[in-house]
């Protein structure tokens, strides 16, 4: 697409931008005007391809989420559901002052490693990398063919979860495999959840008043999934997830790190299929597999009652972290600030204080009077004669999604 083709969007002064956040069976949206910010719309339709008790949730600015019961055979329809919603509020697609949609892009091998305008090229390459990331990618290109079948006139944008991370060192990217087979499937290390710890490496430096480009960050992004990212400057040095967002931490439902002799040992001895072991792996591990649970707050609440599996579970959670936190000082030589983000991070002062307790060796010190308090927006939780600052910063996803959206549009249009 030429930066001519780009201009007709919404004309010059358009600043609004819509996101779409498309997975395998929900929609996540949000419309922003990049003016100044502001959050205009957005909400959820949930249970695509999944027969009945399909809804959407819809806010408009800072009113009540109305609720409505739909039938979404697929995501096209899901996504009609959202532009109708959209427009009951005057923002429907067709309002004046939309600049561009911007759309998650789960996968985007090494192909794509910045914000992309979509074309019919662009499509058949983010389709290509289906194998890589067989769940999401197809979801993802389902949205951006609905959204340009509504608007064909505006620029899509496609912006990758592994993006930021493709400034990883080979040395940190590279697996120790016979370097024929890698290369041959594209077997590397990718890293996801890479708008999150793009933007959270950002508010962190802000947070400290210092420019990025001057603060090296160990990024935890703690949420069903999790993360560790360890930016140098601003830039991306290592992460915790790999070829997929199966490696690292432990998370909710996924076991993270694992030797991967247990796969050939569960297949031969326990007659375990690729498929079932995949679905162990992903959907009946990390904390849900070692105590029936995968919210974290049920089990601090269970482990404070003594019950002993959840106990184990965190102890379990909480080791892998102080490991990839330990690794990651090793990364960077010098860390700045450890900054804790998304649903787990953010909001249990127990993850926390377990995650840093006994680190002052490695300067890290939390104060844990700042660290009880409520969660409000970004803050520091460091004791005063801590060497490194410790931050709690809410992560947005969707607000980064559509500022490099935005930025990308604005710079094609000259
Ligand atoms: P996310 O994937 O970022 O939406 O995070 C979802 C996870 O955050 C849930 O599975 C919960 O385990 C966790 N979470 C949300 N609120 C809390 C809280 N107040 N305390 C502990 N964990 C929480």
């Amino acid at each position: 697409m030429t930066p001519d083709a780009v201009t007709p969007g919404g004309g010059r002064g358009a600043t609004r931008v819509l996101v779409l956040n498309c997975g395998s069976s929900s929609v996540k949206y949000r419309l922003v005007d990049m003016a100044d910010g502001r959050r205009l719309a957005g909400g959820l339709a949930e249970r695509i391809g999944e027969g009945d008790g399909g809804r959407i949730v819809h806010t408009s600015g800072s009113g009540k989420p109305r609720e409505q019961s739909h039938l979404f055979p697929d995501h096209a329809a899901a996504l009609k559901a959202v532009a109708e919603e959209l427009r009951a509020d005057g923002l429907g697609l067709d309002a004046p002052g939309l600049a561009a949609v911007g759309h998650r892009v789960v996968h985007g091998g090494t192909r794509f490693t910045a914000p992309t305008l979509v074309t019919d090229e662009v499509l058949d390459e983010v389709r290509a990398l289906t194998p890589l990331a067989p769940l999401h990618n197809p979801a993802n290109v389902t949205g951006i063919e609905v959204a340009r079948s509504l608007r064909p006139d505006l620029p899509q944008v496609a912006v990758f979860d592994t993006a930021f991370h493709a400034t990883l060192p080979e040395h940190a990217a590279r697996y120790a495999l016979d370097r024929a087979v890698a290369d041959r499937y594209s077997v590397r290390r990718y890293g996801f959840h890479g708008t999150s710890h793009q933007y959270v490496s950002r508010s962190t430096a802000a947070l400290l008043g210092r420019d990025p480009a001057e603060v090296n960050v160990i990024v935890l992004h703690l949420g069903n999934g999790a993360s560790a990212s360890a930016v140098a400057g601003g830039v991306c040095v290592e992460t915790s997830m790999g070829m997929t967002p199966l490696e690292g931490l432990v998370m909710g439902t996924r076991s993270g790190d694992i030797d991967p002799a247990v796969v050939f040992h569960l297949h031969r001895v326990g007659g375990l299929s690729v498929d079932a072991l995949d679905e162990l792996l992903n959907r009946r591990s990390g904390l849900l597999g070692l105590c029936g649970e995968n919210d974290m707050r049920e089990i601090v609440r269970r482990r404070e009652q003594g019950d002993a599996e959840a106990g184990t579970a965190f102890d379990v959670y909480i080791h892998r972290l102080r490991k990839y936190i330990g690794a990651y000082c090793a990364v960077l030589g010098r860390v700045d600030a450890l900054a804790f983000t998304a649903g787990v991070g953010e909001n249990s002062a127990p993850v926390r204080s377990a995650a840093t307790a006994g680190l002052e060796g490695l300067g890290i010190a939390v104060d844990p009077a700042r660290n009880a308090l409520p969660p409000q927006g970004p803050r520091l939780i460091s004791a005063d004669h801590s060497r490194v600052a410790v931050a709690v910063v809410p992560t947005d996803e969707e607000f980064e999604i559509a500022r490099q959206t935005f930025a990308l549009v604005h710079r094609s249009r000259g």
